[in-house]
């Protein structure tokens, strides 16, 4: 942990507001077969780095930009003309919401609900008393998250289906941070289908990596798992068409007193999550979905998390312990392979049955 602590400085330079890095050996890299079309997109604070093998392939780029560019400004926090600004600010009157937002916002409630209460996207008031919205970094007392706690509770949120709006109580605001790259890359993945595209990889950022259709090679895609707090990847999953997200402390946090706090909370307690992980990433068929559960496991520790997969087993997992050991549960033993000096660490199948 020292070794891993004295890179976390020059990883912090290296990740802020930036994502989209992957293993030399993974797809995420340019160098396959067949020539891509390639775009590279700024949005929800990340690079984003679509690629797209398609004689429709600029067209097809345009759309999946479109789609990003448009949700981007829908969706933010801060933008005084955003659809969650609006909704944020509206002192507990109904706001009307555009299709694509309202259907993200009543799919990814539809999920808090199923993982809370991990998952809260009313944690808003209390990312923000840490600093974490403006990287104006700093410990909020007892106090202060006392008070604000009682806001953070996704079941008061009201939607409306029939008149698309959604209302907020007065003083509670929401934060779609934690699912709006996975939605943006299944909007994207859409997009690309309606033209016909037969095979693409949507990196929206290095934490949520959606794939098309089968690599035109014929060769699984593969997609690198980031080593936390290292410069480097744990390992490389070898998949078809799938969401590939990943959750970890790593991505933002700050340090205080010798203490390291970082961006996703637990919204019971009001502190970072500290669940005995450094990293959840999660294997689905959509991203919305995958990119809830990353950051609910990333909440609820391996027990938890083991718990919630054997009820449907509609996801996998790659865990990493702040130990160092590499949890895989079995539906990806076979595709996933530790990389580098992470071929040394301790690796447990974790068996569908107990
Ligand atoms: P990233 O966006 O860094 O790839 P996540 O998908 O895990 O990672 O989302 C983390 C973001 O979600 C945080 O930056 C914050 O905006 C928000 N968040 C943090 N903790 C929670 C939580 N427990 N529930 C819902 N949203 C959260
Ligand atoms: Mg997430």
């Amino acid at each position: 942990m020292k070794r891993v602590l004295a890179l976390i400085t020059l990883w912090a330079l290296l990740l802020t507001g930036c994502g989209g890095a992957a293993a030399p050996s993974s797809d995420t890299q340019p160098g396959s077969a067949d020539e891509p079309a390639t775009r590279t997109v700024f949005a929800m604070d990340t690079f984003m780095d679509l690629r797209v093998w398609s004689d429709q392939g600029e067209k097809a780029l345009d759309d999946a930009e479109a789609t990003i560019t448009t949700l981007d400004a829908a969706l933010s926090v801060t933008n005084e003309e955003s659809e969650i600004y609006a909704l944020n600010h509206a002192s507990g009157a109904p706001v009307l919401l555009s299709d694509d937002t309202f259907t993200l916002l009543s799919g990814a409630l539809a999920l808090s609900e199923r993982f809370g209460p991990a998952l809260e996207l009313t944690v808003y008031p209390v990312l923000r008393a840490w600093g974490f919205t403006t990287s104006e970094y700093h410990v909020p007392t007892d106090a202060e998250l006392a008070a604000l706690l009682p806001q953070v509770d996704d079941s008061a949120v009201t939607l409306d289906a029939a008149a698309k709006t959604a209302r907020l109580p007065p003083g509670a605001e929401i934060d779609l941070g934690a699912v709006a790259k996975g939605y943006a890359a299944d909007l994207c993945a859409a997009a690309l289908k309606a033209r016909g595209v037969p095979a693409a990889l949507l990196g929206m950022g290095s934490s949520t990596i959606r794939t098309i259709g089968a690599k035109p090679d014929g060769t699984p895609w593969r997609v690198a798992v980031q080593a936390p707090f290292e410069e480097g990847y744990a390992g490389v999953l070898s998949l078809g068409e799938a969401a590939v997200n990943t959750s970890g402390g790593y991505e933002r946090f700050f340090e205080e007193n010798g203490e390291i706090y970082w961006h996703i909370l637990d919204p019971e307690t009001g502190h970072p999550a500290k669940s005995g992980l450094l990293s959840a990433t999660v294997v689905t068929e959509d991203a919305l979905t995958g990119d809830a559960l990353s950051t609910a496991l990333f909440v609820k520790g391996l027990e938890d998390s083991v718990a919630l997969w054997r009820e449907k087993r509609d996801f996998e997992f790659v865990l990493i312990g702040d130990d160092g050991t590499l949890y895989v549960s079995e539906g990806l033993k076979d595709a996933f392979a530790p990389y580098g000096s992470w071929e040394d660490a301790p690796l447990e199948v974790i068996a569908y049955e107990d």
